[in-house]
């Protein structure tokens, strides 16, 4: 690392094999502090889940449910529109592939965002949900996304991916995406000029190979494109699934995010999702390679009906403080990263105003 090599996949074998995770974290906490100094960041932002009807059933799923059960839910324009707030500076917005919405009727979550609030950046839909809209409306996905944009997406959230493995592909979620068409997707995206993220769900039956093969299909990805913005590492709620008995230890989580700040030297952003890790862990991880928390969120439906801990939102104050806690300086961001306001690192204080 200290040579400006560009690290390999037997490197990332022999970070995550080392005994000496402070070591590990310390390495990936240079990288972070050269990129990004003790800022942290976070967003302000509110996640939509239109609907929790899918037409998959993925196995690690406690979320999605069917058509006619008791937790079937399909949002109305005005229950989308009472969860927002002129405040909010990005909508997140992923949920089921429902079979009786038509694309139009996706497009429109989006249009009557916009229409109510036309400052409120849309983040929409995973590359699993725009292959499912290309396929349902017999569209190239090409077409999907230009759509989408067309109607205020400015960038796509990195979910879908889980992990680019065809060995867990067909043991967890035979009938999802995998790495060509999801990498497509976002290809495409980049090639439009949407922004996107990559996540990475880990911790469930995936090798420690698994995880680092996915990690370099990203950065050669993002070597062809430049348009990822962040990584993101989603630890697996167990809930109800079976597929393992608890969910990683925080020292496995500070372990992937060290180890993915090091490999992935072509991205600026990585991320500790609170949501999955919780908040002591995510403090931490800023100073083991994260430099971005996400955001309020104030309702997290999907890992939640997997039983996460955590809150299903956060208060502004509250991530603040998560911030403060590692030692370092809360920013609040938006969708693209742009800087909305730095905070000082004592209680109160306001570096700078709303720019
Ligand atoms: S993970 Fe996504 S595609 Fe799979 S069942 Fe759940 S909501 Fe549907």
């Amino acid at each position: 690392m200290e040579r400006g090599d560009r690290l390999d996949i037997d490197d990332g074998r022999a970070l995550f094999a080392s005994p000496d995770l402070l070591g590990v974290g310390w390495m990936a906490d240079q990288v972070r502090q050269r990129r990004h100094g003790r800022r942290a960041t976070f967003v302000f932002n509110r996640q939509i889940n239109p609907t929790n009807i899918c037409v998959l059933s993925c196995k690690f799923c406690d979320y999605a449910t069917k058509e006619g059960k008791a937790n079937a839910y399909v949002l109305s324009e005005k229950d989308i529109l009472d969860r927002l707030s002129p405040d909010l500076r990005e909508v997140h917005i992923v949920g089921g592939l429902y079979s009786k919405w038509s694309f139009d009727d996706y497009l429109n979550v989006l249009r009557v965002i916009r229409k109510a609030y036309p400052q409120i950046q849309l983040k929409a839909y995973t590359a699993v949900e725009i292959d499912f809209f290309a396929r349902k409306e017999k569209t190239p996905i090409r077409a999907i996304l230009q759509r989408l944009k067309d109607e205020g997406l400015v960038c796509l959230p990195g979910g879908g991916a889980e992990i680019f493995s065809e060995r867990v592909r067909k043991a967890l979620f035979p009938f999802k995406i995998g790495w060509a068409k999801w990498s497509e997707v976002h290809r495409t995206a980049h090639e439009l000029g949407i922004r996107s993220n990559a996540t990475m769900l880990y911790g469930h039956i995936e090798t420690i190979d698994e995880r680092l093969d996915h990690m370099m299909k990203l950065r050669d990805l993002q070597d062809k494109t430049g348009g990822f913005l962040s990584f993101i590492p989603l630890a697996f709620q167990p809930g109800q699934t079976g597929i393992v008995e608890r969910q990683t230890s925080s020292i496995d989580d500070l372990k992937t995010i060290a180890v993915s700040r090091l490999l992935l030297d072509n991205f600026d952003h990585i991320k500790s999702y609170w949501v999955t890790v919780g908040e002591e862990t995510c403090s931490m991880a800023l100073r083991f390679g994260a430099d971005d928390v996400d955001g309020t969120i104030l309702e997290e439906r999907i890992m939640h009906a997997a039983k996460a801990q955590t809150p299903v939102g956060m208060a502004r104050d509250r991530l603040v403080r998560i911030i403060r806690e590692a030692g370092c300086i809360p920013v609040e961001r938006d969708a693209l990263y742009e800087v909305v306001k730095v905070f000082g690192v004592e209680p109160e204080t306001v570096l700078t105003g709303t720019v």
